[in-house]
């Protein structure tokens, strides 16, 4: 059976430099890998041809032959020839060579291979809590108590999971590995080392506090500063507050979810603080100031202008909610509102009527109710 030139199943020109070829192969290798065309034939054919190729290829004296004589360097010497390096036929091809290839092409094969001394230190995982804050707290800022179950770093054994006076080792059935390969047919397969599970090292006499965790849970309280300005839907991180890293990693961090309360008076929209603010047909106008009490307690003094319109949007500047992202404060926005009352007294009623003649318009005036005013039209 005719073979196809070695050079040309690794698509590469007879002058091709060691590391030309060996990018080739490992660009081939890694399409026809047979994990990742599971149960296909061809790829799995394609799969040795270039392995093959390689071999020779990738080796000065076999390429040299090769070059020399072809596939016909089955006289050369060796008696086998180029056609004999077949797989799982006495093949001389070095799987171990393969096997390393695939480590770097792979990714997880460079950890297959690296010995272990030890466990690896892993960062803990960042934790997530709800915090319900009242609008004047998100206002003025306040120092909450947040209780909550995380890992902690074990003391007894100081992270290292192992009792006073003794040591992890390397796990000595996969070298500290973590893992065993097995060869089937031309593949070598990676599997867990059934010994240490996969870890690559053992716990001769783990800690007996954390039972070789390194790391115990703790029901914890801290003691946490809420700047001003917080607004709902804000997460606050609190770095290292979430769970101990295992063996020796670092702390995750705690993420502050916060919502926030509605207030009677005000609300927030934006980096403003709005309030309605309710007057009497008089003061709108005629204008008049205004105080009213902050959030903060303080007094603030609104000027209403004459002859405010109702829905008016006067503008305090600098009083709204500190700007947690950037500097400075929102504003204070009031809404003038007018407070229409549904009864007066008396005299107030008389003044009215007569202002509302004065200015000529009409209403039923005293007559108290549409009924009565449409009665003494139909009378
Ligand atoms: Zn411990
Ligand atoms: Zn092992």
């Amino acid at each position: 059976m005719a073979q196809k030139d070695f050079y040309d199943v690794l698509g590469v020109s007879r002058t091709a430099s060691v590391d030309e070829i060996k990018s080739a192969y490992r660009k081939l290798a890694l399409k026809y890998h047979p994990d990742r065309n599971p149960g296909d034939k061809q790829a799995e054919e394609e799969f040795k041809k270039v392995a093959q190729a390689y071999e020779v290829l990738s080796d000065q004296t076999k390429r040299k032959q090769y070059d020399q004589f072809g596939h016909a360097g089955a006289d050369m010497g060796n008696g086998q020839g180029f056609g004999g390096f077949g797989f799982g036929q006495g093949s001389d091809i070095n799987m171990d060579n393969i096997f390393d290839m695939f480590g770097d092409i792979f990714g997880g094969g460079q950890q297959k291979k690296r010995k272990k001394s030890g466990p690896t230190p892993k960062r803990g995982h960042d934790l997530a809590k709800e915090l319900a804050l009242s609008f004047d707290e998100s206002f003025k800022g306040t120092k909450k108590e947040i209780t909550y179950y995380h890992f902690v770093i074990c003391s007894t054994c100081d992270g290292k999971a192992a009792e006073k006076g003794t040591s992890v080792t390397s796990c000595k059935e996969c070298d500290g590995t973590g893992q065993t390969t097995f060869r089937q047919g031309m593949f070598a397969y990676a599997q867990p080392c059934s010994h240490c599970q996969g870890l690559g090292y053992m716990i001769p006499s783990p800690c007996k506090t954390c039972k070789g965790q390194s790391r115990i849970q703790k029901y914890d309280s801290i003691s946490v500063n809420i700047p001003a300005g917080m607004y709902d839907g804000a997460e606050l991180r609190l770095a290292g507050k979430g769970d101990a890293g295992i063996f020796g990693g670092d702390y995750g961090d705690l993420f502050l979810k916060i919502t926030v309360m509605p207030h009677k008076q005000f609300k927030r929209v934006d980096d403003d603080l709005e309030s309605a603010l309710t007057l009497t047909y008089p003061q709108l106008v005629f204008g008049c100031q205004m105080d009213i009490e902050m959030l903060d307690g303080e007094k603030e003094t609104i000027k209403i202008p004459r002859g405010c319109p109702i829905g008016e949007r006067i503008v305090i500047a600098g009083k709204g909610f500190p700007k947690i992202h950037g500097k400075g404060r929102g504003n204070l926005v009031i809404t003038t509102q007018c407070d229409i009352p549904k009864k007066l007294p008396v005299d107030a009623q008389a003044k009215l009527e007569e202002y509302s003649e004065l200015i000529g318009t009409k209403t039923n005036g005293a007559q108290g109710s549409i009924t009565a005013f449409f009665k003494k039209f139909l009378r």
